[in-house]
C-alpha cells in the first residue's frame, strides 16, 4: 500500500460467484451480506437478464438477507443509463431476456425499425430475423451497436449439473461480424458499470474496493480505473490456480469470503460500533 493512496471507504460486489452459484448460496455468503448490511456498499452485475428486485428475491429465497434492490446494479440497468445519457429519448432494438427490454423501456423506446442503438443482451430468442433487422439498422441507418456485458459465457446450472450458456460477448459476435463494427460494451470490465455503481456510492473510484471472482473482468476492470480488488477464489477462479498473465493482481487474493471479512476487518470497522 501507498501512502498516497486513500483507505477503501466503500464496497462494489460482484454476486455470481461471490454470493452464489446457480441457486445456491456460498457457504459464507449469510455472514457477509450481515457483514456489509451496515458499511456502504453496491452489488454490481454483468447478467442483464434479471432486474434488481428479482435478484433481491432470488437471494431471499436462498435463505439469505434480502437486500435493498436500490443496491443492486445490473448491466442492463447501466446500458439503459448509457443510453440516454448518450441520446435521450433514444430508440432502441433490443435482443435478450425480457428483463432488459423492460429496462430500456424505462429511458427509450423500443423501435425495431427507425432504432438508434442495437442492444444485444443475454437470454434466449436471437434468431436468424433479429439478426436481419440488427444487422440493417446498423448498416443501412447507422444504428450503434451496444453489448450489456462481454462475457463469452455464463455458468448455470440445469438438472443439478453445471453448463454454460451464450454470454453478452458471445450474442453480439455476429451482429459485429456482419457489420464490421466494434460493439460498445457497458459491462465490467468496461468502466461504465463501476463507474455508475461509484456515483451510487458518492465515494471517490480511489476509496472503492472491487469484490469479484474473475481476474479477467472483475479484478482487471477495477485495477484499471484504480479501485482496490480483492478476488475471492469461490467462483471461475480456484485455490491453486496460477495467475494468469499479464493480469494485474489483487490487493487481496483469498479463498473465501470469510478469510476476506478477517483481513478486511481493520479496513473497514464495525460502524455500530
Ligand atoms: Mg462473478
Amino acid at each position: 500500500m501507498t501512502n498516497a493512496r486513500p483507505t477503501p471507504r466503500a464496497i462494489l460486489i460482484d454476486m455470481d460467484g461471490v454470493l452464489y452459484h446457480g441457486d445456491q448460496p456460498l457457504p459464507d455468503a449469510g455472514a457477509f451480506l450481515e457483514w456489509v448490511a451496515n458499511r456502504p456498499h453496491v452489488f454490481v452485475t454483468n447478467n442483464p437478464i434479471r432486474r434488481p428486485p428479482d435478484i433481491a428475491d432470488r437471494l431471499a429465497r436462498m435463505g439469505l438477507r434480502r437486500p435493498d434492490p436500490s443496491r443492486i446494479l445490473t448491466s442492463a440497468q447501466a446500458t439503459a443509463r448509457w443510453l440516454a445519457r448518450s441520446r435521450p429519448g433514444f430508440r432502441f432494438f433490443a435482443v435478450g431476456a425480457p428483463g432488459l427490454h423492460a429496462e430500456l423501456r424505462e429511458t427509450g423506446h423500443e423501435d425495431p425499425a427507425a432504432a438508434d442503438f442495437v442492444v444485444v443482451g443475454e437470454g434466449p430468442g436471437l434468431d436468424y430475423e433479429q439478426l436481419t433487422i440488427g444487422i440493417n439498422l446498423i448498416l443501412e441507418r447507422g444504428a450503434r451497436l451496444v453489448a450489456t456485458n462481454p462475457d463469452v459465457t455464463v455458468d448455470a446450472v440445469r438438472d443439478g449439473r453445471r453448463l454454460a450458456l451464450p454470454g453478452g460477448g458471445a450474442l453480439v459476435a455476429p451482429f459485429a461480424a456482419a457489420t464490421g463494427v466494434t460493439p460498445t460494451i457497458i459491462g465490467k470490465p468496461e468502466p461504465l458499470l463501476y463507474e455508475m455503481a461509484i456515483e451510487r456510492l458518492g465515494y471517490p473510484v480511489r476509496a472503492c474496493l472491487m469484490i469479484g471472482d474473475r481476474p479477467d473482468t472483475d479484478i482487471a476492470g477495477a485495477e484499471r480505473i484504480g479501485m482496490w480488488t480483492a478476488l475471492v477464489r469461490t467462483g471461475r477462479f480456484p485455490p491453486g490456480a496460477a495467475w494468469p498473465g499479464g493480469l494485474p493482481t489483487p490487493d487481496w487474493d483469498v479463498p473465501n469470503l470469510t478469510a476476506l471479512m478477517a483481513v478486511l476487518e481493520s479496513v473497514f470497522p464495525d460502524p455500530t460500533g
